[in-house]
């Protein structure tokens, strides 16, 4: 039996992981956790029955003792009592908190020696080299679950380490594809949270319709295959039909195919390396034709500042990424335009100073700084 722990059990990410477990007989649920959902993690107490549960909000943390005192389940709250589930009994975590909160928990986890099935990109994009220390210093394993990376991995099973000449990172385009700089002026959010192939959570949502999610995916296969971002194509593929690929030494490509549907990447993490159950088969002969573009870097031009960021290295991917969760947040809330979001993260980067040797604390540090900026500016 294998024993879960998830951190962002309410999240998209969350309740797919719990959906795999529920097809399989082999993963027990030992510990859940939220920002603040508690109808939804009381219901999800109760049918997978942790030892224990988490909640950010100290308020909601008290209304779900309450509604969960008939049963022996421990209710923690607060960061510390997030990243205490994190340490607790279980020997996989899945990762799928948003955003750079997401880092200290995956951080204790790794501490705490648990095999990480990672879906929080911002904890690699801010941490990379702190969090690939802590893992190999506690012997752990990080599987990717984001669908692009679990991709590369999964091509790059039974490969050569030697041989991977070039990743090509696939990008579905999001919602405004083809659009000009003008059509872009007045997006509003509802527009931009209809992602043509995948369900997912706000945040990511509008990270893909201004291409910051493909950037942040570079910086993250940056650190997963220890390749420069020179080495990553990012080719976009509107059918998101194949999920990444991988050019060898030999110039073969491989490939990894299938519905968009993150429940195969979640299984394939929890699993590995066996492999698990279909959820939905796909028929090429349906699917049709499969097309490859280049993106357009100059209408999105969050691509590039994301790679700009990972060449310059030091806390620069850490500015972009908090500027970004501000500036996606102003968004959301109408206060700015869409158009706003790659401008505030590109002031916010040539203000806020960076350094090459840093630890976590300078991380938080440049955090807050880059997040107060981008509130002065607005
Ligand atoms: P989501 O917003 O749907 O869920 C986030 C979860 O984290 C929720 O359970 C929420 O309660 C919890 N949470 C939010 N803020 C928190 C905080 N400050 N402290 C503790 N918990 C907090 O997000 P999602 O779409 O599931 O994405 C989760 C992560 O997975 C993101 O990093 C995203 O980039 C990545 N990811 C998501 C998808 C997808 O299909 N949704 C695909 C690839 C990668
Ligand atoms: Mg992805």
């Amino acid at each position: 039996m294998k024993e879960l722990i998830i951190l962002g059990s309410t999240g998209s990410i969350g309740k797919q992981g719990l959906d795999v477990v529920r097809k399989r007989n082999d993963i027990k649920v030992t510990a859940l956790t939220a920002a603040n959902n508690v109808k939804l993690l009381e219901e999800q107490a109760r049918e997978f029955k942790p030892l224990i549960v988490a909640v950010l909000d100290t308020q909601a943390a008290k209304d779900l003792a309450c509604r969960l005192s008939d049963t022996y389940i421990k209710v923690l709250s607060g960061e510390e009592g997030i990243i205490e589930a994190a340490q607790s009994r279980g020997d996989t975590v899945l990762s799928a908190i948003v955003g750079i909160a997401g880092l200290r928990p995956t951080l204790a986890a790794i501490n705490a020696k648990k095999t990480i099935a990672l879906a929080n990109k911002e904890t690699m994009v801010t941490a990379g080299e702190i969090i690939k220390a802590a893992a190999k210093e506690n012997g752990v394993k990080i599987l990717p679950v984001d669908s692009e990376h679990s991709a590369i991995f999964q091509s790059l099973q039974g490969a050569d380490e030697k041989s991977l000449n070039k990743i090509i990172l696939t990008a579905s385009g999001g919602p405004f594809y083809g659009k000009s700089e003008e059509e872009l002026v007045n997006i509003t959010a509802h527009e931009a949270l209809k992602h043509p192939n995948w369900s997912m959570g706000n945040k990511i949502t509008i990270d893909s319709a201004t291409l910051m999610n493909k950037g942040l995916e570079v910086i993250e296969a940056v650190h997963l295959f220890d390749v420069n971002a020179c080495d990553i194509e990012v080719v976009i593929h509107r059918q998101s039909i194949v999920h990444s690929a991988v050019e060898l030494s030999d110039g073969a490509v491989i490939a990894q195919m299938g519905t968009p549907d993150m429940r195969l990447p979640i299984q394939y993490a929890l699993t590995y390396p066996e492999r698990g159950e279909c959820f939905e088969r796909l028929s090429l002969s349906k699917m049709g034709t499969l097309t490859f573009e280049k993106p357009d870097r100059k209408t999105f031009r969050c691509l590039d500042i994301c790679i700009d960021a990972i060449n310059k290295g030091g806390l620069c991917p850490t500015i972009i990424n908090a500027a970004n969760e501000v500036a996606v947040d102003l968004f959301l809330k109408e206060k700015i335009g869409f158009l706003d979001i790659p401008q505030l993260i590109e002031e916010t980067s040539l203000a806020i100073n960076s350094k090459q040797n840093f630890d976590l604390d300078d991380i938080f540090l440049a955090d807050k700084a880059a997040r107060e900026y981008v509130l002065n500016l607005v």
